[in-house]
């Protein structure tokens, strides 16, 4: 038998689940937002599951995971598919388990929170804010997103800037994990044992719950400040950032003219020319907020706070993150994005100069955020023009030749994107060593058959 008739077989094992058998509903459920990247497009386009499936319950889930490993059906797992690089895009069909049904909150109390991984971000804080508490990270994507794809698949958002990434100690404290085999086994994974299993696209088990450590929920104001300068605009955003320990912040984002542009929606806050800079403080931080502004030249030119933000249903966080390459693309088609970082101690001579080599192909957005080690810095969404693959590789060049580091957003492959990069283990410490065997030990115990979301894992290409 095919494997696309195995797996169509499945629907029939199980017809109590809700199936999707329809070819235009597989595809439309098989795509995600690496569309963003017109290497992406062109590489994974058409590429869709045999069937998928949306269970609601852990029985359920239990049921087609096992019928999966019995008949040797690759399996992908499916939060919200709002990723960027193809993540959940089955590569070699099978099946599409969709765990957005799975979405039950749990509690949240004492700085920390739980609930099953298809729930949405933003439903989370629904149900957490009234109980004194947040998510420590806000992805542009919070409504759509859930917990478990943001774990699988993404970094952090607003709330990065005190937080760090999803990555830094202490953020996840367990996960309930699902393996793959003909008799599924359920284990508890807890703190660094259940980062093992972050960042890894659903390619070394099923996360079933996740509990996670939350910050308080603040009363938090949104504003746009503009500048003239992008040096007295980034030099703002250093002294905001690791300068003013008395500002309470979730968000800080510079946006390079001419990216202002894009957002008509805000254009009577964005004056024509001017570069801008997207923020959010805890209320009683604006008075400390706006004399900075003031010191660096710039200008408020928009303040709303949470009751605001709340009846207008418009949040200034979905002009921030990935969300900004997404505002530019809907008026512009050829553009696309690059995804950096830049150098804690020389950023602000790094940004100055890749601006005046680049701009305006290159129109700089920066997030200011910490690192895993606490360390402040911004990494970088720039917008880009699009002229052709090979110009796009020589940006990364030009970005890397000032010491900026490049994450490939542009491969739907692991290793190449993020933080396995250059992973060449030769080169790696002995903590590194380490951390690179365990996550392989964990996807010969989670994943013995080799069935999650194959073609991601540059070692596992077939
Ligand atoms: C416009 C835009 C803005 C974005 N902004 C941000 C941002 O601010 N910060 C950020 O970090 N990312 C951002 N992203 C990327 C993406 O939204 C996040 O990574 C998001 O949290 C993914 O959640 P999801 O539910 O859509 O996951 P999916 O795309 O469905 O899945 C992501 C990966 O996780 C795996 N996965 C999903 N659920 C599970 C599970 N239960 N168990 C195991 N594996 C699982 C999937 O197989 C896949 O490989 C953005 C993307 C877009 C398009």
């Amino acid at each position: 038998m095919s494997g696309a008739a195995a797996a169509l077989r499945l629907a029939g094992e199980l017809p109590a689940l809700e199936w999707v058998t329809d070819e235009t509903r597989l595809l439309r459920l098989s795509q995600d937002f690496s569309w963003f990247s017109p290497v992406l497009k062109r590489q994974l386009e058409g590429k869709r599951a045999d069937v998928a499936v949306k269970p609601k319950t852990e029985d359920e889930i239990r049921a087609v995971v096992a019928a999966c490993a019995r008949e040797r059906v690759p399996l992908t797992v499916r939060g919200a598919a709002t990723g960027n690089y193809g993540q959940i895009v089955p590569l070699e069909g099978g099946l599409l388990l969709d765990l957005s049904g799975y979405n039950a909150f749990g509690w949240a109390k004492g700085g920390a929170g739980r609930a099953q991984a298809g729930i949405r971000l933003g439903d989370f804080d629904t149900a957490a804010q009234p109980l004194g508490w947040e998510l420590r990270w806000q992805p542009s994507t919070f409504r759509a997103a859930t917990l478990g794809g943001l774990f699988g698949g993404g970094f952090g958002g607003a709330g990065s800037i005190t937080y760090g990434p999803i990555a830094a100690a202490g953020n996840v404290l367990g996960a309930r994990v699902m393996s793959v085999e003909p008799e599924p086994q359920v284990v508890e994974l807890r703190g660094p044992e259940a980062m093992l299993v972050h960042h890894k696209w659903g390619t070394n088990g099923i996360v079933l719950e996740l509990e996670v450590a939350l910050a308080p929920a603040l009363p938090w104001l949104e504003m746009i400040a503009t500048f003239e300068s992008l040096d007295d605009a980034h030099a703002f955003c250093i002294l905001l950032h690791g300068g003013t320990p008395g500002i309470v912040k979730k968000e800080l984002a510079l946006l390079a003219d001419p990216i202002p542009g894009y957002f008509p929606a805000l254009s009577e806050h964005l004056p024509k020319g001017r570069h801008a800079v997207i923020l959010m403080v805890v209320e009683s931080s604006e008075p400390a907020t706006r004399e900075l502004v003031a010191a660096h030249g710039g200008e408020v030119t928009y303040r709303k706070d949470l009751a605001e933000v709340k009846a207008s249903n418009r949040t200034l966080v979905e002009y921030c993150w990935n969300h900004t390459t997404l505002q530019a693309l809907k008026l512009d088609k050829n553009l696309t994005y690059l995804q950096a970082r830049f150098d804690p101690e020389r950023q602000r001579e790094q940004v100055k100069a890749l601006h005046e080599q680049l701009s305006p192909e290159v129109m700089l957005h920066l997030e200011f955020i910490r690192l895993t080690d606490g360390r402040h810095t911004c990494s970088s969404l720039p917008v880009v023009r699009f002229s052709s693959e090979a110009r796009l590789a020589e940006l990364a060049r030009i970005f890397e030749s000032h010491g900026v580091t490049i994450n490939n957003a542009h491969t739907h492959l692991l290793e190449d994107g993020g933080k396995l990069r250059d992973m060449d283990r030769a080169a790696l410490s002995a903590a590194q060593r380490m951390a690179a065997d365990a996550a392989v030990a964990m996807k010969s115990r989670f994943d013995p058959l080799g069935l999650l979301n194959p073609g991601k894992l540059r070692s596992q290409r077939r």
